[in-house]
């Protein structure tokens, strides 16, 4: 028998004492913590999910607090990692629940290792290239997952159960070329969209784990908050021939890790990852920075500061580097400060 803590969520009759329960004994996998991410935490924390699994790779900024909502000014101040963050919050928020939370950039070399064991995954990623990564890993192991984006006033959303609905792939083939498209970075983005879009991720999560796949929306849901339309499109089948869930060629967990550096999107930064497996020790690098320019670390993370530029280096020697958006400065200023 449950508190009174989640009595109003109970009384709501799909849920109940026995939705209730199976909630409780659910994981969840959050894919990125930025705005839809720490939405979407905050509300299964509520919800009384009993694990989160909570990845990000990026700490928080001032510019994130207008719409992420898991996180204030002193984790701005402090620049904690958002996975920290986050959870620092849901034990505040929800005592019950376990959290864990990963400092990770996502890639084939973790998605399959991320997603193992949880009961259904949420997308709070903000590109193509790692939705199509976490639609691979979801297909081939069989999970469900809830894509999710948000740009401007515009979103949209699909729950995606492989070989019962269209998966990421059948529905969009390709990712759109690089700068075709708005990103957040470029058309801005409005707290109200993220949280509708939130909502109906988290509210596909719980039935989902309270099995009421009946109640599922079964669309490509589209809405914009600031002119006002909303559209559900019926995707259909999953397509036959699609490569991933058709064919079962999983492309992005097979690629090789080649891709060591990438622009972040509207941060005027790039993330550039370590050529090999590794920990930093921070002492010796803030010693070895020292005479450079200006160094602070705490527990989670190094920042080194020098003319324009600043660098962000994780436990994992992954460094997220602001002040360009150029791959090959990014590059330079690491091999030449950091190492490889
Ligand atoms: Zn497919």
């Amino acid at each position: 028998m449950f508190s009174e803590r989640y009595s109003r969520q109970i009384l709501f009759a799909p849920i109940g004492q026995e939705g209730q329960q199976a909630i409780k004994r659910s994981r969840a996998l959050i894919v990125g913590c930025g705005a839809l991410g720490s939405a979407q935490v905050e509300a299964l924390a509520r919800a009384g999910v009993g694990n989160l699994r909570i990845v990000d790779r990026d700490f928080v900024e001032s510019s994130n607090l207008q719409r992420q909502t898991m996180f204030n000014e002193r984790d701005a101040a402090e620049r904690v990692p958002k996975a920290i963050a986050a959870a620092n919050h849901i034990r505040e928020i929800n005592a019950e629940i376990q959290t864990e939370a990963e400092v990770l950039d996502v890639n084939q070399s973790n998605i399959e290792r991320l997603i193992a064991g949880c009961d259904v995954v949420l997308d709070g990623t903000d590109n193509f290239g790692t939705r199509y990564l976490v639609n691979d890993a979801c297909v081939k192991h069989n999970k469900d997952w809830i894509y999710g984006a948000a740009v401007g006033s515009y979103g949209v959303t699909m729950t995606i159960r492989p070989h019962q609905t269209p998966c990421l792939r059948c529905v969009f083939e390709e990712a759109p070329p690089p700068g075709s498209a708005p990103t957040c970075d470029t058309s801005g983005v409005i707290m109200p969209i993220i949280s509708v879009v939130a909502a109906v991720q988290v509210t596909e999560a719980l039935k989902l784990l309270t099995g009421r796949f009946e109640d599922l929306h079964r669309s490509l849901m589209q809405f914009d908050v600031w002119r006002n339309e909303w559209r559900k499109i019926n995707p259909g089948a999953p397509a036959p021939h699609c490569p991933t869930c058709g064919l079962g060629n999983f492309v992005t967990l097979e690629a090789e890790t080649n891709d060591f550096s990438a622009v972040l999107c509207g941060r005027n930064a790039v993330q550039v990852l370590p050529s090999q497996q590794t920990r930093v020790d921070f002492h010796a690098l803030a010693q070895k920075l020292r005479g450079v320019g200006e160094v602070k670390f705490n527990e989670y993370l190094l920042r080194f500061r020098t003319g324009d530029y600043e660098l962000t280096v994780f436990q994992d020697a992954r460094s997220i580097i602001r002040g360009t958006d150029e791959i090959t400065t990014a590059r330079s200023l690491y091999a030449k400060y950091i190492g490889n």
